[in-house]
């Protein structure tokens, strides 16, 4: 009897593993279409200078449209990092944001820089320097305009190779963003070795910032080591405004999170941007305090 059930419970076991590669598979095979069928779509989330007063960056984050349903990131990255699929993602990414700025560039629009997403695999592939550079020629932006952000656990996995694409990338005039920080395990002599320009706070840091004051220590720290190493320190995930007033008076550079905008397509993106002199206004109010 009892052998029975245990092999019940294998079987509906195996099973489950049938169902979940299938699904893998399936996805995989979607995406890969999707891809060829430009599904692939660029959303945009401004990012503040709290002290200047208003839009000084965008990440671009990507979506996958699939029939009417937008899928974030968090679904098929990690399946295309898998497969390998993550090449063209990234490939596409890269392109589109490049392709935008020049678009923004030709129309005679504000020109914000935009931070684009490189997954590990990506760019521990050397192929990586030159589809940046080949990218940077066919839309003959200035390659300041482009951040390109990793993660701190790709950097601390293979810091040499890393340090060596970063080195390029930076000779290029490409500009380098440590997504992520905190969630790893970089030793701070490392932040020193490789050539950064903003470091991003991770949102787990600043979800607790205004009851927690362990969170709160840890983020002050990392703004004063940004400063004492002339690296900008990015806040993601504000959302109310007690964490926005929190980062601003702790000397925070930049403010990213649902608090100032979320990610936005392309159209209400430059809607934002256009209407960004009003934040100097909410600004004033935030100071103010509530009447
Ligand atoms: P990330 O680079 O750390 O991006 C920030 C994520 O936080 C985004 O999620 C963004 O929508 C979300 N976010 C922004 N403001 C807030 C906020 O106030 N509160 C909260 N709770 N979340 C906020 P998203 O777009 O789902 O992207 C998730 C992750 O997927 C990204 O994390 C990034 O690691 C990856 N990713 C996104 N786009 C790309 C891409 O083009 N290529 C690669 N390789 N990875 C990407
Ligand atoms: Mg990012
Ligand atoms: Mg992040
Ligand atoms: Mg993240």
């Amino acid at each position: 009897k009892a052998k029975e059930r245990g092999r019940n419970r294998i079987c509906s076991y195996t099973q489950e593993m049938n169902e979940s590669i299938q699904k893998r598979v399936q996805m995989e095979q979607d995406l890969r279409r999707g891809i060829e069928n430009g599904e692939l779509e660029l959303y945009y989330q401004p990012q503040l200078d709290p002290h200047g007063g208003g839009a000084v960056g965008l990440e671009a984050l990507v979506r996958w449209r699939k029939g009417d349903r937008m899928v974030p990131p968090l679904e098929f990255i990690p399946i295309a990092e898998e497969t390998g699929l993550i090449t063209e993602v990234d490939a596409w990414v890269l392109r589109a944001a490049c392709l935008q700025l020049k678009m923004w560039r030709d129309q005679k629009q504000q020109m914000v820089p935009v931070s684009v997403n490189l997954s590990p695999r990506q760019f521990q592939d050397a192929y990586c320097v030159e589809l940046v550079r080949k990218v940077l020629q066919e839309s003959n932006i200035e390659p300041g305009c482009l951040k390109i952000e990793v993660t701190e656990s790709m950097v601390m996995h293979n810091a040499e190779e890393a340090l060596r694409t970063m080195t390029q990338l930076k000779a290029m005039g490409v500009q380098l963003s440590m997504d992520d920080f905190g969630t790893g395990y970089s030793s701070l002599s490392y932040l020193k070795m490789f050539p950064f320009d903003q470091l991003k706070i991770d949102k787990s840091f600043v979800r607790n910032v205004t009851n927690d004051p362990q969170e709160a220590a840890i983020i002050r720290a990392i703004i004063g080591l940004g400063k004492t190493l002339g690296i900008k320190i990015v806040a993601e995930g504000v959302e109310t405004v007690e964490q926005y007033s929190f980062l601003v008076r702790a000397g925070c550079d930049l403010i990213q999170g649902y608090f100032y905008s979320p990610p936005l397509p392309v159209a209400a993106c430059m809607h934002f941007l256009q209407e960004d002199h009003l934040w100097g206004k909410k600004r004033k109010e935030i100071e103010d305090g509530p009447q």
